[in-house]
């Protein structure tokens, strides 16, 4: 059986609630957590779509998902790469890497997103935790285009994210403002997430591209001050640090772990998560046994912050779908059962459950039903 008969309750609760006066929750009650106990896991981090709006049709999708992965957080690449034809004539690109024309914020993913995940039934909907990205976070406006998002898609949606302000590459090729982390826009999101209980996966390189090759000694990453002052000025978001700051160029520094496990330690980043995706970091995690065994020490310390998610963006089959998951084989063995089963699923499931709980609850109290 791919789906437990609980969700489908679960499901047609949610459903209820979305156009349920607020009293009748407590009557009803909210339900505590969706189990996925027969799936390899459950992924934190998937675009359905690439850098030019195409993937493979939803339905297709939970077809690769298969008996593999029980829920996804689902969504787009908010940014769209030009087809400069004065850059690239015919050669049509199809990834941020393919070209030196721009990218621009191309924010119909959300109705995309919306309507694939509407054309599901209830039983598959329950598999899918839609995530709004269709937002510049550069624009103090951006927190007016999540509550429109909401307000057209009532019930669809858990978060925001992966959004993007420092990532190598993609940040300077925006035309603009440069994202910031210290732009009060940024705050604005960050408040309104919290408020709507929208759970929040962000990227934010930890340093700039090839940091190791520029500075030999042991600077401080360039946006590690920056990341912990954002995080620490927003306690009640509860934010998923994607990739844990690093990426294809983005190496780890020497001291990495001992960074993060910083982070992790500090009652102040209690709200902070990470997860585990990209093929381009898990060739750090999975570099060598040594490299696989301290990453595996720190997740066993800090067993509930660490989320399992695959980065896949536009998967053509299941092999393609699976290979990060299985690229992160090594991590899976060093790590003893019950902390895997929470990266995997686990974390997944309370840290998003929650999020839908309190989004379809403020969605009861601030969306007006259509007559
Ligand atoms: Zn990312």
């Amino acid at each position: 059986m791919l789906f437990p008969v609980k969700s489908l309750l679960l499901q047609r609760t949610r459903r209820m609630l979305s156009v349920t006066p607020i009293a009748l929750l407590f009557l009803i009650g909210v339900p505590a957590s969706s189990q996925t106990n027969n799936y390899e896991f459950n992924d934190s981090h998937f675009h359905l779509t690439n850098n030019i709006q195409e993937g493979p049709n939803i339905h297709n999708f939970l077809n690769m998902m298969g008996t593999k992965a029980g829920r996804v957080a689902l969504f787009g690449v908010p940014l769209q790469q030009q087809w400069s034809y004065r850059v690239d004539q015919d050669r049509a690109p199809t990834y941020y890497m393919h070209s030196d024309a721009p990218l621009y914020y191309y924010s119909f993913t959300d109705a995309a997103i919306a309507m694939g995940y509407k054309s599901l039934t209830p039983e598959q909907q329950a598999r899918f935790d839609p995530m709004i990205t269709g937002f510049n976070p550069a624009d103090m406006y951006a927190v007016d285009h999540i509550r429109r998002v909401l307000q057209t898609f009532p019930g669809v949606f858990t978060g925001i994210g992966e959004f993007t302000v420092h990532k190598e590459f993609v940040a300077a090729k925006i035309p603009g403002e440069v994202a910031s982390l210290q732009n009060p826009a940024l705050d604005r999101i960050l408040d309104f997430a919290a408020e709507v209980g929208l759970i929040v996966i962000l990227h934010n390189d930890i340093d700039i591209p090839f940091a190791s090759a520029v500075a030999k000694d042991e600077t401080e990453p360039a946006y590690l001050n920056q990341v912990r002052a954002l995080f620490k000025r927003h306690p009640r978001t509860t934010i998923i640090w994607a990739h844990t700051g690093l990426g294809r160029v983005v190496t780890p520094a020497v001291n990495h772990l001992a960074l993060i496990e910083a982070i992790l330690r500090d009652p102040d980043f209690r709200n902070v998560y990470t997860d585990l995706s990209w093929d381009e970091v898990a060739k750090y995690v999975v570099a060598t046994p040594e490299a696989t065994r301290q990453w595996a020490d720190l997740i066993q310390s800090y067993p509930d912050r660490f989320l399992f998610g695959t980065d896949s963006a536009a998967p053509t089959d299941q092999s393609k779908y699976m290979k990060v998951f299985y690229q992160y084989a090594p991590l899976w063995k060093a790590l003893d059962p019950e902390t895997s089963r929470k990266v995997r699923l686990r974390n997944y499931e309370r840290l998003f459950d929650e999020a839908r709980r309190r989004v379809r609850t403020w969605e009861s109290t601030h969306i007006q039903a259509t007559p």
